[in-house]
């Protein structure tokens, strides 16, 4: 396997998020405009074929780890045999997905045996009227047995993702971590991250350092060492508890020192920063008949430009986001 590809400020860059679909199953209030979204033509949207080529490069230049994303990844068509042929792929160490759990009941044992070894799901709220409120759709039941199915299939670990809003969820953060003492998923709090302009940002974001005083008071909490795959979370767990706890703070604190990450959108632009609005477009030059040693320089130079650090907290930031999350590949 060669060494993974360094950037100009000498970080190694070996995790790539591939975004298969700016579709979804549900209407997350903070994630999509109310008011609704251009959908991508077909014809944009990367054949699987595409994706598959792409990945192959990628590994052949050192990435050695993909996320599946999206929009919703589960519901695009035929979503196993696109997993199974990433798996496939020489040299790649680790394929995850990442998926709000509505189909999951259904997929669980195919994404395992189609090579998915570790998931993470999205639960903002365990109460289901509240989740019929935040996402728009009244399934929380679903996801629920579909966190169950993940978890029974023996896909390990489960990591259950809450992003937390004031007013909205906040209420629950003692709740869901204590779901680490009944099992042992991963329950991860994210900072809430300012990407639909229509919400009052700050009235809703809740820092890192507040999620931390409230677990603390829950129950003693142990600070565990990251793996090395872990990505920029930091990693607890309640004295005795078999999950763990995770906590993500891309607002209040720059992990972009160690950030190893790469994004491809569904339409093939690949991104090196994800609150970057800069972008390399893939796809044009694949269906124009570029060479694989073209592409790799392609995206050798997108990762030579990857930004030093996110301008989260400038307001000037605030103003260029190109795209929200559902549409770039949470
Ligand atoms: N459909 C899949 C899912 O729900 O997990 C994958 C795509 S979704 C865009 C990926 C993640 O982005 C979700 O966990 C969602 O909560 C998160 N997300 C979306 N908008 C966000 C925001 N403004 N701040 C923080 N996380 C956000």
């Amino acid at each position: 396997m060669p060494a993974p590809p360094t950037d100009s400020f000498h970080r190694k860059i070996d995790y790539l998020r591939v975004s298969i679909t700016d579709r979804c199953n549900l209407r997350c209030s903070y994630c999509m405009p109310a008011s609704g979204f251009a959908k991508l033509d077909h014809t944009e949207i990367l054949r699987y074929e595409e994706i598959v080529r792409l990945v192959r490069i990628a590994v052949s230049m050192g990435i050695s780890k993909v996320r599946i994303t999206g929009g919703e990844p589960l519901v695009r068509k035929d979503v196993l045999s696109l997993c199974r042929s990433i798996s496939r792929v020489p040299g790649l160490r680790s394929l995850s997905l990442t998926t709000n759990g509505v189909l999951l009941s259904d997929f669980a044992l195919g994404l395992l045996d189609a090579g998915i070894g570790r998931i993470n799901v999205s639960l903002d709220t365990l109460k289901p009227e509240r989740f019929a409120k935040i996402t728009g759709k009244d399934l929380f039941s679903r996801v629920w047995a579909g966190i169950m199915a993940a978890e029974e299939a023996g896909i390990s670990p489960v990591k259950l993702n809450a992003v937390i809003m004031c007013g909205v969820n906040d209420d629950e953060i003692e709740d869901l971590a204590r779901l680490t003492f009944r099992f042992p998923f991963h329950v991860r709090f994210i900072e809430f991250m300012p990407f639909r302009f229509e919400f009052d940002y700050e009235s809703v974001f809740i820092p890192a350092s507040e999620i931390m005083e409230r677990l603390r008071r829950v129950a003693p909490l142990e600070s565990l060492i990251a793996g090395q795959s872990n990505g920029p979370a930091l990693h607890y767990r309640f004295q005795g508890a078999p999950g763990q706890i995770g906590i993500i703070s891309p607002v209040s604190d720059h992990f972009c020192p160690s950030c190893n990450r790469l994004r491809l959108t569904s339409d093939g632009k690949l991104r090196t920063c994800l609150f970057s609005s800069d972008e390399i477009d893939l796809r044009g030059p694949m269906r124009q008949g570029a060479s694989n040693e073209e592409i790799a320089a392609a995206m050798l130079a997108a990762i030579n430009k990857k930004p030093e650090k996110h301008q989260l907290s400038s307001p000037v930031f605030r103003k260029c986001i190109s795209r929200p999350m559902f549409s770039i590949g949470g």
